[in-house]
């Protein structure tokens, strides 16, 4: 079951979530979408009142904070990619954190062919003996990637300043222009900024969102779309019958999406000459 974001921070609401949990409903997921939080308060009263498990991927949002507690905290389990993209990378891979012995032992079972103890474990206790008592599958990461994760981990901090410090300046510079609507950012949030994502109006714009795009693109300038939303992708469509109508605020805010260049080395030239060339391909 989908629930609707609100059009403002493009952040799951709580009040969509809440009209569809029904009988059948085991968790809530929730996604920090471009690095912001989501309202885990909310979530949590309609996750304990219903009894499920609240899951945040938290994939946009690491080293983020809530009403000044840390993203991994906010949730039964936060789920972390390592992808390259990300903002910090182990190659490939992820991690997911819990404060439950219950769900920490259950998923490092799931990750090792659902056996009760690994090698390290097993020396430590001089003992030959596991048992197979899941079905699991290998999805143990390797400690190279875990050495270069180390590395990036110590990194994370700067690197989310200096994302905060290019979001001020887009922010900026897009403050008095109607047409470019930065998404919208909560007072009580420390945002990891993913990503830098505007809402942009056509109706009054000479330009369409396809062609901001190819002449941006054209100019050296990545810019992008996150994401088509998820209940209309084929898969979705052909196996849970979604369509067009069921999430009619991602539905709107889809049309109008841009994501601007948002990475740690960018330099101060770097984001006017995006600056300018957006304004300039957008106010024409
Ligand atoms: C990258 C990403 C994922 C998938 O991560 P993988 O490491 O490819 O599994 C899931 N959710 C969000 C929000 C992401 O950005």
């Amino acid at each position: 079951m989908f629930a609707d974001v609100e059009p403002d921070t493009l952040l799951v609401n709580p009040a969509e979530v809440a009209s569809k949990v029904t009988e059948r409903t085991k968790a809530i997921i929730s996604v920090d979408y471009a690095g912001q939080p989501c309202d885990y308060n909310a979530l949590r009263n309609i996750a304990e009142r219903h009894d499920l498990i609240l899951v945040a991927d938290a994939c946009h949002s690491i080293g983020a904070q809530f009403n000044g507690k840390n993203v991994g905290t906010l949730a039964d389990l936060s789920v972390f990619s390592f992808h390259p993209v990300k903002h910090i990378t182990t190659g490939e891979g992820g991690m997911v954190v819990t404060g439950e012995t219950k769900f920490a032992e259950k998923m490092r079972r799931f990750r090792n062919h659902g056996i009760t103890s690994d090698h390290h474990q097993r020396r430590s206790q001089g003992s030959w003996f596991y048992e197979m008592v899941d079905l699991g599958y290998n999805y143990r990461i390797t400690d190279f990637q875990c050495a270069l994760g180390k590395s990036q981990l110590d990194k994370l901090p700067g690197w989310i300043k200096r994302r905060q410090e290019i979001a001020w300046y887009y922010d900026e510079a897009f403050a008095e222009i109607p047409a470019i609507e930065p998404l919208g950012v909560k007072p009580d949030v420390y945002h990891a900024y993913h990503l830098y994502v505007c809402q942009i109006d056509p109706t009054s714009l000479q330009i369409d969102r396809d062609d901001i795009f190819k002449e941006l693109y054209a100019k050296g300038i990545g810019v992008n779309v996150h994401y088509i939303p998820v209940h209309l992708h084929p898969f979705y469509r052909n196996c849970f019958a979604t369509k067009p109508g069921l999430c009619v605020a991602s539905e709107a805010a889809y049309e109008r999406l841009i994501s601007l260049p948002m990475f740690p080395e960018m330099t101060e030239q770097d984001i006017n000459a995006v600056i300018f060339s957006f304004k300039k391909i957008l106010l024409k």
